[in-house]
């Protein structure tokens, strides 16, 4: 459309820090935030990626001044921030429930951060039409809150939060009030005004198709800690930690015996399934392995005489459309995984079938991190609690 004339100050602030950031509320057992370091460069979208409850909204809110932390700084552009006041921070923040006034117009909604800053008249009726423009809401200046619909209020609430120019944009949850169409197309909206602004922006999540597909970094957090901080094929193709391999993107997580390393490799011994050579976390010889094999990546074939494959036995099938999910018990008594094949070309098989399952080297992950220096019996307590 060509209505997007705006500055673009990305590369000239907002590098955020977090350092230790940590929140207990008083009267509660137990910390909700514990221990954030995070660093997201300037002009970059990070995603904070979690299952409700695990600290996500407390950490953007700290950030944003709106909550004070317990422990920890926050810094942009190396100022430490952590205990100015949320209108001395240059932030700008949009709530799951837009928080925006109803009984305002769409321009006066926007206005409303510049008329608390005392911006002059003539600059802020400019700044409020570019940021209508930029958020496509042109047309509906002079509408009420109450006659937009959910798409329209998080444009409005998405050009409030921008029209101060903010080192740093803060969404949490901004789609989820959304439908599934208006959502995907929200997506891409957010992205688009994040790349024209260059604004640092950080939002939060829990669902993955939403980090993995907007971000260019993620943050995946569980019980108020951050498991692992990577771009998005990171995080999916190379998860550190089996609670990452399973949250993000469907897994089947298998316990094997771990033998030699072979380079950045190791070989682990699956039972039923034979040895498998995986890269990713290193395990000492001997010790219990975690291996990570995605649905999508595992291959059926009609079980054959005389192949030496792993075998199993296809318990159910789903079809759903474009692709078959499985359940396929490995030998007689081994574990059972998920399975998932594209229709069409392939071979589907019904319950009873017998199959072999293959895969290419590379589909493989070790993700248990299990310290080369701890003794055996630790092993598993630790496996077990960060699954
Ligand atoms: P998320 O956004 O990931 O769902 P939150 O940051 O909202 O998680 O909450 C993290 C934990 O802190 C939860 O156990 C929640 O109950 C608790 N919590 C959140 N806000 C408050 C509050 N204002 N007072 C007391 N406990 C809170
Ligand atoms: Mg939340």
């Amino acid at each position: 459309m060509g209505d997007t004339a705006r500055r673009a100050p990305a590369g000239t602030a907002g590098h955020l820090v977090l350092d230790g950031l940590a929140k207990t509320y008083p009267g509660k057992d137990g910390a909700a935030v514990r221990g954030i370091d995070l660093a997201v460069e300037r002009g970059s979208m990070l995603a904070v990626l979690g299952p409700s409850g695990c600290g996500k909204s407390t950490t953007l809110r700290m950030i944003a001044g709106l909550v004070p932390p317990t422990a920890g700084t926050v810094r942009v552009d190396g100022r430490d921030i952590t205990d100015s006041p949320v209108h001395r921070r240059d932030m700008g923040v949009v709530f799951q429930s837009y928080a925006l006034f109803p009984h305002l117009d769409v321009a006066r909604n926007i206005a409303f951060g510049l008329e608390m800053r005392k911006v002059p008249k003539t600059e802020l009726k400019r700044r409020v039409d570019d940021a209508l423009s930029l958020v496509r809401l042109g047309h509906l200046a002079g509408r009420r809150i109450a006659q937009l619909s959910g798409g329209q209020q998080q444009r409005v609430a998405l050009a409030r939060a921008l029209v101060v120019e903010p080192a740093v944009l803060l969404l949490d949850e901004p789609l989820s009030n959304l439908d599934a169409r208006l959502r995907s197309a929200m997506r891409d909206e957010i992205c688009r005004i994040q790349r024209e602004t260059g604004v640092t922006t950080v939002f939060v999540t829990h669902d993955q198709q939403e980090a993995l597909s907007m971000a260019d970094r993620v943050a995946v957090m569980n019980h108020g800690r951050i498991e692992q901080v990577g771009t998005p094929e990171d995080i999916y193709e190379r998860p550190a930690r089996p609670f990452v391999a399973e949250f993000v993107g469907r897994a089947n997580l298998l316990d094997g015996t771990a033998g030699d390393p072979d380079g950045e490799r190791t070989s682990v011994e699956l039972p039923g399934l034979g040895t498998v050579s995986a890269a990713g976390a290193r395990v000492a010889r001997g010790r219990t392995a975690v291996v990570m094999l995605r649905p999508h990546r595992i291959a059926l074939t009609a079980a054959a005489p005389g192949t030496g494959g792993a075998r199993g036995t296809v318990l159910s099938a789903g079809y759903a459309g474009e692709t078959v999910a499985y359940r396929v018990r490995v030998g007689d008594t081994g574990p059972v995984l998920d399975v998932e094949r594209p229709t069409g070309a392939q071979r589907s098989f019904g319950p009873g079938a017998e199959v072999e399952l293959s895969w290419d080297p590379e589909a493989p992950r070790l993700v248990a991190a299990v310290e080369d220096s701890e003794p055996a019996e630790a092993a598993e307590p630790v496996r077990e609690s960060l699954s």
